[in-house]
């Protein structure tokens, strides 16, 4: 495991192993992040029937069943149908299950990767089983954005946040992964934050083409013709690339700007950073699950950012 996952592991071993073992653990992780092997181990120390020094024993039924995939005792929830949602009913027939004893005489476990997909009325139906589960019945949440729970889910979860691994580890990774230098650079900005693609490829095609917005804006083209091409996407990841993106070329002022091909006079950074607040606020609000008009106000913030150009151009 990287040094990310395994700082986690450490937290999560702390909690299996103490006194008041949590029954309800949420993984949340960097969008573009495989916590896979996080889970794996969380899972699998959970089902087994027999763990030796905090780790899954690789030899009993419950860990056999677990790495065959067949362990009856495992209840996985994800998401369902063209809305790509966990439904009530998956949660009513899984909360059913869970007050049954399990095949092993183990432990129950139930997963929902990703809990984000959760919608209010599954969050509430769980509310009450993740409060006080059954004995011997564990949950394993899992998401990118967390910011998408209901607080009421998330004050019964034990959080367990994965850092966003280093610079360094991320270039490797790139260059294994044949990006080029420009993908790579795009793609670092977005990892800091959890955002809603969880493909690379999408998530560097969708920095570019922020990336280009701001470009032809500044160079007069009208805002309201350039956010069409985000119609399809979430406001929420739209308003988190352009704020990580903004932030980036404004808190590294010149050199950032240039790189990007920000030549010429630059704007006073006060105004650069009034168009970053203004991003940040509706971030916010579509974090809060306020529904943020996209067009309208992306508009307004990139109508600055155009204005904040000419200024410097004349
Ligand atoms: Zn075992």
């Amino acid at each position: 495991m990287s040094p990310e996952l395994t700082a986690a592991w450490k937290e999560i071993r702390q909690g299996l192993l103490g006194d008041h073992r949590p029954q309800a653990w949420c993984l949340v992780h960097p969008v573009g992040v495989n916590v896979a092997p996080l889970h794996d181990q969380l899972v699998g120390f959970l089902l087994c029937l027999q763990p030796i020094n905090g780790l899954a024993c690789s030899s009993c039924d419950g860990c056999h069943f677990y790495r065959s995939g067949t362990h009856q005792d495992l209840t996985v929830l994800s998401p369902e149908g063209a809305a790509g949602m966990i439904k009530v009913d998956s949660i009513r027939g899984m909360i059913e299950t869970a007050q049954t004893t399990g095949s092993l005489g183990g432990h129950r476990v139930i997963t929902i990767v990703p809990a984000d997909a959760l919608n209010v009325s599954s969050t509430n139906a769980l509310l009450k089983i993740v409060e006080e589960p059954p004995a011997g019945t564990f949950f394993v949440f899992q998401t990118a954005l967390p910011g998408k729970l209901l607080p009421t889910l998330i004050s019964r979860l034990r959080m367990i946040r994965v850092r966003p691994p280093s610079p360094e580890f991320f270039e490797t990774e790139a260059l294994h992964r044949n990006l080029d230098v420009s993908d790579m650079y795009l793609g670092a900005l977005l990892l800091s934050e959890p955002m809603a693609i969880i493909d690379e490829r999408d998530r560097f095609e969708l920095a570019k083409s922020v990336l280009d917005v701001l470009h032809q804006v500044r160079d007069g083209v009208d805002p309201q013709q350039l956010i069409k091409r985000f119609a399809k996407q979430e406001p929420l990841v739209v308003l988190i690339a352009f704020s990580q993106i903004l932030e980036h070329l404004i808190r590294r002022e010149k050199s950032a700007l240039l790189r990007l091909g920000f030549d010429g006079p630059l704007p006073a950074a006060p105004m650069l950073f009034k168009v970053l607040d203004r991003v940040n606020e509706m971030k916010l609000q579509s974090l809060a699950n306020i529904s943020v008009n996209l067009p309208l106000a992306l508009g307004v913030a990139l109508a600055a950012w155009g204005f904040i150009w000419t200024k410097v151009r004349n």
